[in-house]
């Protein structure tokens, strides 16, 4: 079984590029250049050079201890909670800034939700020096307001998407508008494994680092680079693409991806794409994602605002469908508890989304020698008015 893209951008069955027509000179000069730029030399290095000495690579391999002996099995944590603005995404925007760069761009536009992946955007145009246009949905300007004053300070522009339910896709139909005006001048940094071809291949390329570090760091620990298990949260899935990214195809690796289930997968308020999801066109792609009979997409729903996307990136359905992956869905009850718990023994305060991983031990059986590295995806200081709320601290 094959994991990486074709050449018409499909993992399997789901990818490719289906955009309106207005958009293909975009899409084909990013599909023309992506790889040659990627593998250039000189952009390698000021890539790495940016990794290690602004976000803080390589980000430790650290064995947990106190949760191996509860778990019965040997934890290793990947601290991407320790990247410079606290999770993953920087990995991606970093690499997408100096590509944009590298095409002459002059102006930067991305959408975003929860905000993590605006200000993961911000950061690095305001490293570059390039103009930054985030679009936010009202109704997330609203609800994410420390995540506004962020891009603000980082001296990006907001736009408010004031259309449909004025939340994440109403924010990406304006951004897409913008880019079809804007072909010459402006980069989209899209912020997952998600959209058309070629962004969620140049994704998982630029996440990528996190299993190359693992690799090299499980060596010295272990005397072997490669795990039984690798476990990641799933949103778009960009964290896990780079977990998994250079295990793909080493079916010795187990891979288990969890995806949030909300207050249930039936209760009508969930993202369990895994369980809930069809085949149908999201964000350019045609992958698995929560819709009506009629093709309407349902309304995501978690407690963790970066697993709230309807769908999964069309590697992740791939890996579903061929059943390279396990999935397990995991509410918001059990990710709070895990949350609290893997706080406690362990002394890190998870990202939500990261929680919901951890939650997944309560559902798995592991040998005693078993070694399991865990996507520790981001930290909790952004989620901190949720664990207060939650747990009434
Ligand atoms: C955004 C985010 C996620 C989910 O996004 P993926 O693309 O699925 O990785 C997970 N964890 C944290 C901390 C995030 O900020």
């Amino acid at each position: 079984m094959k994991y990486s893209v074709d050449k018409e951008g499909f993992y399997g069955n789901f990818g490719g590029a289906f955009v309106p027509e207005m958009l293909f000179p975009n899409l084909e000069e990013l599909e023309k250049n992506y790889n040659n730029i990627i593998n250039d030399k000189d952009f390698k290095t000021e890539y790495n050079n940016l990794l290690k000495d602004y976000v803080g690579r390589p980000t430790p391999l650290y064995f947990a201890e106190r949760m191996s002996e509860k778990y019965k099995c040997k934890i290793y944590l990947k601290r991407e909670d320790l990247c410079h603005t606290g999770a993953h995404k920087i990995n991606n925007t970093i690499g997408q800034i100096l590509l944009a760069k590298r095409l002459g761009k002059t102006r930067i536009i991305a959408e975003t939700g929860a905000g993590q992946h605006g200000v993961a955007t911000a950061t690095v145009c305001a490293l570059a020096g390039i103009e930054c246009v985030i679009y936010m949905g009202a109704v997330d300007i609203k609800r994410q307001a420390p995540n506004v004053a962020r891009m603000k300070m980082l001296g990006a522009s907001i736009i408010s998407a004031e259309s449909g339910s004025k939340t994440l896709k109403d924010a990406t139909n304006e951004a897409i508008r913008d880019w079809i005006n804007n072909p010459l001048t402006t980069h989209y940094i899209i912020g997952s494994v998600v959209g058309p071809h070629p962004y969620p291949d140049m994704v998982a390329k630029f996440q990528s680092i996190v299993s190359k570090e693992i690799k090299t760091q499980l060596y010295e620990k272990e005397g072997t680079e490669n795990p039984d298990y690798l476990i990641a949260n799933i949103g778009g899935g960009s964290n896990a693409a780079g977990l998994y990214y250079e295990y793909l195809e080493n079916d010795n690796v187990k891979i288990i991806s969890v995806e949030a289930a909300g207050e249930g997968i039936e209760s009508g308020k969930s993202a369990a794409t895994s369980v809930l999801g069809k085949v149908g066109i999201i964000h350019g792609s045609k992958t698995l994602l929560m819709q009506t009979t009629d093709g309407q997409i349902i309304e995501p729903y978690s407690i963790s605002a970066g697993l709230d996307y309807p769908g999964v990136g069309p590697l992740h359905a791939h890996l579903l469908e061929s059943k390279r992956a396990q999935f397990i869905s995991i509410t918001d009850q059990d990710a709070m508890k895990a949350g609290l718990e893997i706080s406690k023994l362990e002394g890190i305060i998870p990202a939500i989304e990261t929680a919901h991983a951890f939650a997944a031990f309560n559902y798995l059986e592991f040998k005693k020698d078993d070694i399991v590295v865990v996507n520790f995806s981001g930290r909790g200081d952004k989620d901190l008015n949720t664990y207060i709320e939650y747990f009434d601290l």
